[in-house]
């Protein structure tokens, strides 16, 4: 109902102050303020986004029925082109658009440039992204999509090992080097020791990113220089 769960919500993003985000998109003939239902629900949804309250979302919604009419068709169809178009990375789950054989493969996995002995492991695109923008990388990655959670139930069976133990048997792109860069927290500290043990047992070295990223933080809002120190600092692990 509440549709809050998404792993990109920023911190202090999940506001439902009146309680009415998860209603039903049936009945919507008024809304607060007399304004109609079909923009009502448009705010409703716009609300959804990380960081987007609902005075925000109802500001956003607004602008696209006023001055923004271009915009709001134009959105509207990149959006259901995106839904059509975009899927995870079939190599790494990284963001990738289909190509006309219908494969996803990203920019990254696709770039020849690219180490492609040493594997970056991180919990979410987000994470990839921040760790691009440090340009400190010059591998390929693997997005595990969660992390071990002992505390809140998560185990070895919900994350994607058997694809990353393939991943890193690939033949065609043999992996030397595991670098792990889950967050510095405890479930990311939980799966950066799995990682360690399975990998390891593979006969791969296994790196961890050195310390300078806060212990709880976020490797999405470290800076680039940080970031690119924790990688280039890296240590070996397990
Ligand atoms: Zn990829």
């Amino acid at each position: 109902m509440t549709a809050l769960r998404s792993p990109a919500s920023l911190p202090g993003s999940s506001k439902v102050p009146n309680g009415d985000r998860g209603a039903p998109s049936a009945g919507f003939r008024s809304a607060p303020g007399g304004l109609p239902g079909r923009l009502s629900r448009v705010a409703q949804l716009l609300a959804r986004l990380p960081g987007v309250g609902e005075k925000t979302a109802q500001r956003f919604a607004l602008f696209l029925v006023t001055a923004g009419e271009d915009t709001a068709r134009d959105l509207g169809g990149e959006l259901v082109e995106l839904c059509d178009h975009i899927r995870p990375c079939i190599r790494c789950g990284h963001i990738a658009e289909l190509d006309d054989d219908g494969r996803a493969l990203c920019a990254i996995c696709l770039d020849t440039r690219r180490d492609g002995a040493l594997l970056c492991v991180v919990a979410r695109v987000q994470d990839l992204l921040a760790i691009e923008r440090s340009g400190a990388m010059r591998g390929r990655y693997f997005v595990l999509g969660r992390l071990l959670s002992p505390l809140e139930g998560v185990g070895a069976e919900e994350l994607p090992l058997e694809a990353l133990r393939a991943r890193v048997r690939d033949p065609e792109q043999p992996v030397r080097e595991v670098l792990v860069a889950t967050p510095p927290s405890v479930d990311g500290e939980a799966t950066a020791l799995l990682l360690a043990r399975e990998l390891g047992a593979m006969g791969i070295q296994v790196t961890r990113i050195a310390s300078g990223v806060p212990h709880g933080g976020d490797l999405e809002f470290a800076d680039q220089v940080t970031l690119g120190r924790a990688i280039e600092g890296r240590k070996s692990f397990g």
